[in-house]
């Protein structure tokens, strides 16, 4: 059988004696993870610890669709999961309570269990499906798995890019879930939590799961098609930082320490706690611009702001 027939792990060029030496085919005698990770350690040294993690977990599986979808699904477990754990915390350590953007209103446990059901439920029914299905896009789109990676450049500039579209879809399809029906029958379950803690930022309808996932997993799909030029890591490391935004701006907490202390144009736990709180207003994910030039920000102080505005207009 030629070697090109036998090749399933795409993480080393197409034919190469690399990916000969490391698949792990032998059905009889199949090598352990550890052993997969020796032998990359051994023939490719100058790959870095990441790399080297990458390409073994690949060659070990040798069944690239089984790789990808394993590694999304835990991926997105963990990172949510991971990043909602600090938050839990701090909501039982009063010390933290004065950084509280809503003091008085504090998650129950009764409540957290029932978001942590309704979240769970979702990700085995709504989001286990995309998830699943995702190697065999990305083989049709040309979304690469090879080592090495793409330069820290290149990713970095590639994630600001989905951040930015990511944010556009959302205010926009958020703006319009708050439109009548919309709002009655999709968004209406996300806002049942006025003061929002982590875990909360996944509780939401289906429809709206899979609408604003359009931003997150839609744009590098759309680029990719343009640029034929995307690494699978760089959207693992846009997935987890989406992630990490999503979970952070709804962790209900500001402290002298949060990013938009430091960048005034990241919207963060304080942005999107007011729209909870008012349920009008403050419509972005990642970003304060589009609220801000649009007129569309949420709380009594922009409101004020608003009708001065207006009142010195009409002078
Ligand atoms: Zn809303
Ligand atoms: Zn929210």
């Amino acid at each position: 059988m030629a070697l090109s027939e036998t090749i399933n792990a795409a993480v080393f060029p197409t034919n190469s004696t690399l990916t000969n030496l490391l698949l792990n085919n032998d059905k009889q005698n199949p090598l352990s993870f550890t052993q997969v990770l020796n032998n990359v350690y051994q023939i490719q040294p100058q790959l870095s610890t990441m790399e080297k993690y990458w390409a073994s977990w690949y060659m070990y599986m040798n069944n690239d669709i089984l790789a990808t979808g394993i590694m999304f699904f835990v991926l997105h477990e963990f990172m949510y999961f991971f990043r909602c754990l600090p938050w839990f915390i701090i909501d039982n350590l009063k010390w933290f309570g004065k950084y509280k953007i809503q003091p008085t209103k504090k998650p129950s446990y009764k409540e957290q269990m029932h978001c942590l059901k309704s979240v769970l439920l979702s990700h085995f029914l709504v989001e286990a499906i995309p998830i699943w299905t995702f190697h065999p896009m990305c083989e049709k789109l040309g979304i690469t798995m090879e080592v090495p990676f793409p330069s820290w450049k290149k990713m970095a500039m590639e994630i600001g890019l989905f951040f930015f579209l990511e944010d556009t879809w959302h205010y926009w399809a958020h703006r319009l879930f708050h439109f009548g029906v919309f709002y009655k029958y999709i968004h209406k379950q996300h806002h049942r939590y006025a003061a929002p803690f982590g875990l909360a930022a996944e509780y939401a309808h289906p429809l709206e799961t899979l609408s604003l996932g359009f931003g997150t997993v839609g744009f590098p799909i759309i680029y990719c098609l343009f640029t034929k030029n995307l690494h699978l890591f760089t959207l693992c490391l846009w997935i987890t930082l989406r992630l990490f935004q999503a979970v952070d701006s709804h962790s209900g907490y500001d402290f002298p320490w949060s990013l938009n202390k430091f960048l005034p144009f990241w919207a963060g736990a304080e942005h999107h706690d007011l729209h909870h709180h008012y349920f009008i207003g403050n419509y972005a994910s990642s970003f304060r611009w589009w609220d801000y030039y649009l007129d569309t920000e949420a709380g009594p102080e922009a409101k004020m702001e608003r009708e001065e505005r207006m009142k010195r207009k009409s002078e």
